[in-house]
């Protein structure tokens, strides 16, 4: 089968390699309908890599097929069911899994990134990896199910309530993303916060009641005129806005981390988080929210696939790279 495979020092191939068969008795023959190229993906060819991963790995980490054979000590899935992929598989003996923080797993690895992936016709993933969703749900759709479920774990932390007004920094996938599943909670003032005009524009179709452009507007003065006091709950979905995050938040408010930047240090005034009593949470991919994100997505409240710009075939998914790096599209699918 034609594969996009990681050769290392930023290098991609669409190539010939042998299909994937079941070697174990709880694993499973996916046949993949469609995925998503992830930011990581990116991070991943780029030189020196912004995130490690395995060479001689196929990529493609959030993806969505169906199930076509499958190994005899299965039983949460059958031949026929359509299924989404948790990618991240933690062992659950380390000391965290043993703590019930399998996100903090000691021996944490991924498919598409360490261990193969989407982007293939084919795909063997271990049982536990699977959730069936329903085909009645769009494919287009089911195949956000990876980042919407770190979106979905991340807004069970921030306990929004009602009325509240949001602030959310930066409209990218994962930024956009929050906006839609904020707006379905009935919240407050929804304001985005983006430089970039294509993506502010994605941000207000998507029912941004306010698009900030940092590089026009005083952002700290537009917020406290906007929400009086200040955002309730602010959202970092670039990684390296704290300071900015704590400048906008009102007293007593939440400020989640959310974007992942290694090497971001901003310079913070520590005294406001304690003088104010500010809530500062942190959020790393999914804990235990597949389920729900199953739910959200079958019962079409939150129409993540408006952020599908893009479908290409395999053969093109060096080209839905480089549309990303050029902060052309929101989410590319890939068919393969
Ligand atoms: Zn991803
Ligand atoms: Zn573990």
């Amino acid at each position: 089968m034609l594969a996009g495979v990681f050769e290392g020092e930023g290098k991609l191939s669409i190539k010939e390699v042998p299909d994937p068969k079941i070697t174990k008795p709880d694993e499973v023959l996916v046949k993949v309908e469609l995925a998503g190229i992830c930011g990581t993906d990116v991070h991943i060819l780029e030189v020196p890599p912004g995130h490690p991963a395995t060479a001689g790995t196929i990529l493609g980490h959030e993806y969505v097929g169906t199930v076509i054979d499958k190994g005899v000590d299965v039983k949460t899935v059958n031949i026929g069911d359509r299924v989404v992929v948790d990618p991240n598989l933690t062992c659950g003996i380390c000391r965290y899994c043993r703590r019930g923080l399998p996100n903090m797993c000691e021996n944490f690895t991924t498919l598409g990134i360490y261990l193969n992936g989407g982007f293939a016709p084919y795909n063997v993933a271990p049982a536990k990896a699977l959730y069936k969703i329903s085909k009645d749900v769009p494919l287009e759709r089911s195949a956000l199910a990876e980042p919407l479920s770190c979106v979905a774990n991340a807004i069970r932390k921030i306990n929004l309530q009602v009325g509240d007004n949001v602030v959310l920094i930066g409209a990218g996938p994962m930024g956009l993303l929050f906006l839609l599943m904020i707006k379905a909670q009935g919240v407050g003032k929804t304001i985005v916060i983006e430089p970039t005009p294509f993506r502010a524009k994605i941000a207000k179709d998507l029912g941004a009641d306010i698009v900030l452009n940092p590089k026009e507007v005083k952002i700290k003065e537009a917020i406290m005129d906007l929400t009086e006091l200040g955002a309730d709950i602010v959202i970092d979905a670039v990684g390296s806005q704290f300071a900015t995050a704590l400048d906008l938040v009102k007293r007593n408010g939440t400020v989640l981390l959310f974007g992942m930047n290694e090497n971001a240090l901003p310079q913070i005034k520590q005294f406001s988080i304690t003088r104010y009593e500010l809530k500062i949470l942190g959020s790393y991919i999914s804990w235990f929210s597949f389920p729900q994100t199953v739910a959200i997505l079958e019962s079409g409240n939150v129409p993540v696939e408006k952020l599908v710009t893009h479908k290409l075939p395999l053969e093109k998914l060096q080209e839905g790279i480089e549309i990303m790096k050029r902060g052309e599209g929101i989410k590319i699918l890939i068919n393969p």
